[in-house]
This record gives C-alpha cells, structure tokens and sequence, in this order.
C-alpha cells in the first residue's frame, strides 16, 4: 500500500472511534516495583474466558487476567507442549506423521512412493518448528522456570532480563522486522513486515526483544489482527510505557493462492495503545517515520 495512503486510512480509522471508546483506554500508570522484581513475576496474561482477542478500544488492556505460568495468551494445550518430556514430543510428531500420510492418500498420491516417504516425518518437524511460539514465554515464574531448565530444548523467557531502567522519554521504533506465521483458518502461511515503537516510562526493553516478541507470537497458528494486538499488549505488558504502536503489512497465502487469488494484496493491520491512540500528534509522527 501507498504510505500516504496508508496513513490516511489510518487516521480516519483512529479519528472514526468514539469518546467514550478512548476513554477506556488505561491512564498511564508509574510502576514502582523495580525492574528485577517485575522480570521475575511473570509477563503473562491471557484474556477474560471465552475472548481470544480482547478488543483494545472495548475491552480495555488491564481486564487481561495474569497467567500463573507466565505464558502469553496460552492456547488450550500451550502448558502441556511447553512442559512435554521427550517420549511426548516424540509421540506427537508420530501422530502429526500419520495424519500427513493420510492427506497424501486422500488427496490421490501414493504415500509409499520414494520421494513422499519420510514426507510425514518431515513435515511433522517442520509444522513443530513453524509453530514453536508455543513453546516460548515472555517470562515465566520460577517454578516453572526450574522444571524447564532440566529441558534444555526450550527456550526460556522471551523478554527475560532485557527491561533497563533508562530515563529516555522520546519514541523508540524498529521497523521492517520480518514475520511468517500460519493463518489459523487454513493452515497457510502469511509473511509479511511489522514495525513496533513505544515511548517508554523509565523503562526500556532491549531492542532485539520487541523482534523476538513479534517472532514468538508470530510462531503460533494466527490472524493478523489479533497478531498485531499481542505484540502491542505484551510490550505494554512489560514496561507499562506511556504508548505502544504495532503496524503489520502481510500477504496471505490463503489469499494469493487459493480462493479469491489476489496475488500482490497486503492486508495491513494497526494496534494503538496510550498516547499513540489518544495523541494524534504522535500517531502520525509514528506513521510517518515508518514510512518507505
Ligand atoms: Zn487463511
């Protein structure tokens, strides 16, 4: 999409939300436990039950309920995958291998010709690489944490102790990080760029965390939109800065390959949090300095 554009549509589309919407949007808070502490309790937070994506002008960000695993937004079976010894990883892929041979069978190839057969195998790995954001905190409690430092294949904690006290009050953007996730509705990749900015509140977030943030929802099975507001909500989440302002442009498999096939359509998607939603000044400064 064209920047200017693009900014335009942005704009009506922030300008287009009612008062009583931006007033749901939570003031600006000073924390005043230090740094340390917060790493060590948890980043996690998953929405009220039954909402898979809260809506940041409705719903607002501190009706988020913490998760006691310091998981971010967990899926039903998350804890169960992060917390698999080896024989159920193990046992996992078998099942996802049988499944795969199925489909070849079903979709009229022989699954016992040369080139198909470790297939099963290989995608069962790959469809677990693809989607290791669920086995990826942003920063976990301790017991958790001394459970899974006997199991060296997981990562720990996304955000870990990346949260600097630093009195830096101008906004801090990293644009163009590149993201591949699985739409959750077919099963087929979306890739696309993200640019992230915030405008802290004495603290800072290492700057190679908001791509690692982006990276670990980005491996879970998603929709662009609801993508978008979990990386905003988690930086919020960890250093509660004055604003947080998530733009993602991506192109759908679904959608250039399949069904309408709209080769070369980008679906691009906003979340605005504090002053980028309540200050048009700052959004538009924002927008303005990602632009190509
Ligand atoms: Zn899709």
């Amino acid at each position: 999409m064209d920047s200017d554009a693009l900014v335009n549509s942005l704009s009506q589309k922030l300008e287009a939300h009612s008062i009583s919407e931006l007033q749901t949007v939570p003031e600006l808070t000073t924390t005043t436990t230090t740094p340390s502490h917060r790493v060590h309790e948890g980043y996690g937070f998953r929405p009220p039950s039954g909402v898979s994506t809260p809506l940041t002008g409705h719903a607002p960000v501190d009706t988020l309920v913490p998760d006691v695993n310091g998981l971010g937004w967990p899926a039903k079976s998350t804890y169960s995958r992060l917390t698999a010894t080896a024989e159920e990883k193990k046992e996992r892929e078998q099942k996802i291998a049988a499944a795969v041979r199925t489909i070849l069978d079903c979709i009229g190839e022989d699954p016992d010709r040369e080139g198909l057969l470790r297939t099963p195998d290989r995608y069962a790995q790959a469809v677990m690489w693809m989607t290791r954001g669920y086995e990826e905190r942003l920063a976990g409690t301790t017991s958790l944490v001394s459970f899974l430092q006997q199991s060296p294949s997981v990562t720990l904690d996304v955000i870990n102790d990346a949260v600097f006290a630093e009195d830096h009050d101008e906004m801090v953007i990293v644009r163009d990080i590149d993201i591949s996730s699985l739409c959750e509705h077919h099963l087929v990749p979306f890739t696309g760029k993200v640019a992230i900015a915030y405008i802290p509140n004495k603290l800072v977030l290492g700057l190679s965390k908001l791509a690692r943030i982006a990276e670990t929802f980005s491996r879970r099975l998603q929709v662009q939109e609801r993508l978008t507001k979990q990386i905003a909500i988690a930086i919020q989440e960890a250093i509660k800065p004055r604003g947080v302002a998530v733009v993602m442009e991506a192109t759908h498999l679904c959608m250039t390959m399949r069904g309408v096939q709209k080769p070369g359509a980008i679906t691009v998607t906003s979340c605005m949090l504090g002053c980028f939603r309540t200050h048009q000044k700052i959004r538009e400064e924002f927008l303005s300095l990602i632009k190509r």
